[in-house]
């Protein structure tokens, strides 16, 4: 193979054994090419332009590996919808690290390529749906600067997989910045060695400030919450819902990962849940935060042998540490409310102006996305005279808190502009993408889709469609795993 870049390294196959498999992919039947991120293939300091088609589909397929791949499958736990399993890579095989041209490392991952040590009853394979969803959702999380993992590739199988019916196969060629997750750590618990081990290397690849702090594992601990409650303000800054928020989908990097039945809200709805395995909306809108939380004490129990020898010790530290989250996602959530209300500098009734007017999106069932840019515009969002009224007295208390209604400073305006997305990936048009992609061989509505995500907070005039909430027929009200 000629000179394509690839630097791959292996220092997750140095930790203990108990946390990695090693496993071949298995070679599919027809592998073909669905899609290609050659933008971000540059950013991993990769270029393929020597390659065709077939020859990159045998490559991310799985059938042939790059060169320096020593590939592995991921061991970790995890409570699914509260309930404690062991699990692992099932149908995930990591190629290695690729070296970035700027510095750093990132996991190279093939996603459906086969059966590994942790499949249980699955047949380490996806169908083309499922992938295409966590491409384009992944790509416009990135867009709209939400860390979240990459998607390099899709490639179609050409074989079938099982699921409700057959559907066709593909493998997904995932990056991230690591695949550790806080089931990691749950795995990692049942061994002391191995848990020290893997809680270094955290700190070394993702909270390298913690190592030189008096108590690392407390400091990792503390590092991961604040992150993470930050990017959860951020999945409600743009109304998306994970949908699987199990402790095995919640990275240490804390990059948004696993999209499986995940969407993102129409009309503003606290309690709006798309999963069709929800059902009793654990991982509802805004149930994310507290479920965020809780998975973070689930991490905290993990490091308890490594935050002190002292058990009783080890728990206040932990505790108190926990105990700061909601006090610091409140801090994250105002913060972000202030950029998308374009509030500058801070005032005590900014959380209540905040707060109110979500209540009257909830209320009026108002679209979430579209009424911030109704704001944005000047324009009152409420669309019946009822609603009308209701949003005047507040509309005021809004322009008085911006500067007692003289026109709004640019710099309002452009905190605003950088905190309301145009366009989101709207659950109506993603599922129509997907369905013409997968059950039609029809690419064109999600590469359309794909490219008017990838600017998410400018407006093309050809992109003004998907700004459209959709019509009461178009209402997509469930989406599947599809696993
Ligand atoms: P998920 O719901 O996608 O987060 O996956 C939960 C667990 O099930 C993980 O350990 C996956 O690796 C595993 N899994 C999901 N689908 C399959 C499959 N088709 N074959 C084997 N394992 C799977
Ligand atoms: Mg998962």
């Amino acid at each position: 193979m000629s000179d394509t870049g690839w630097k791959l390294e292996h220092s997750y196959a140095q930790l203990p054994a108990a946390l990695h498999a090693q496993v071949q992919p298995t070679a599919v039947a027809a592998p073909r090419m669905v899609i290609f991120n050659t933008a971000l293939a540059g950013e991993l300091g990769l270029d393929f332009s020597s390659l065709d088609d077939q020859q990159r589909a045998e490559l991310f397929s799985g059938n042939r590996l790059p060169p320096g791949a020593k590939p592995l499958a991921q061991a970790y736990a995890g409570h699914q919808f509260g309930h404690f399993t062991m699990l692992g890579d099932g149908r995930a095989i990591l190629l290695g690290e690729q070296q970035l041209p700027g510095g750093g490392c990132t996991d190279i991952q093939l996603k459906g390529a086969g059966r590994t040590p942790y499949s249980r009853g699955g047949d380490g394979r996806a169908a083309l749906g499922p992938m295409l969803r966590e491409y384009l959702i992944s790509e416009a999380l990135h867009a709209l600067n939400i860390p979240s993992t990459r998607s390099l590739a899709v490639v179609a199988s050409g074989e079938p997989v099982l699921r409700e019916g057959q559907l066709p196969g593909a493998i997904l060629t995932r990056v991230a910045s690591s695949h550790i997750r806080v089931g990691t750590f749950q795995f990692a618990r049942q061994d002391l060695a191995s848990l020290k081990a893997l809680a270094d290397y955290s700190i070394a690849r993702h909270a390298p400030e913690a190592a030189a702090a008096d108590n690392p594992a407390l400091a990792l601990l503390e590092a991961v919450l604040d992150k993470q409650a930050w990017l959860i303000s951020e999945w409600l800054r743009v109304g998306f819902i994970h949908g699987v928020m199990n402790t095995d989908n919640m990275t240490i990097s804390c990059e948004s990962i696993d999209f499986g039945p995940c969407a993102f809200m129409d009309e503003f709805d606290l309690a709006t849940v798309y999963s069709s395995i929800d059902r009793r909306g654990r991982y509802a809108y805004g149930n994310q935060a507290p479920i965020a939380h809780w998975n973070l004490s689930r991490f905290a129990e993990t490091l308890l042998p490594l935050i002190s020898e002292q058990e009783q010790q080890a728990v206040e530290l932990a505790t108190a540490v926990i105990n700061g989250f909601e006090r610091r996602f409140n801090r994250h959530w105002l913060a972000m409310m202030r950029r998308k209300l374009g509030l500058l500098g801070e005032r005590d009734d900014d959380r209540a102006l905040a707060e109110d007017l979500l209540q009257l999106l909830q209320a009026q069932r108002l679209d979430h996305t579209n009424s911030f840019l109704a704001l944005m515009a000047g324009d009152n969002p409420a669309v019946s005279d009822d609603g009308n009224e209701a949003f005047g007295h507040w509309l005021q208390r809004w322009c008085e808190r911006r500067g007692g209604g003289q026109r709004p400073e640019a710099e309002s305006l452009a905190l605003m502009q950088a905190a309301n997305p145009q366009l989101i990936p709207r659950n109506h048009r993603v599922e129509h993408a997907l369905q013409q992609a997968s059950q039609h061989q029809n690419l064109q509505p999600f590469e359309n889709l794909l490219a008017a995500l990838r600017q998410p907070y400018a407006l093309r005039p050809e992109h003004r469609a998907y700004q459209q909430p959709p019509r009461p027929d178009e209402v997509v009200p469930a989406t599947y795993c599809g696993t």
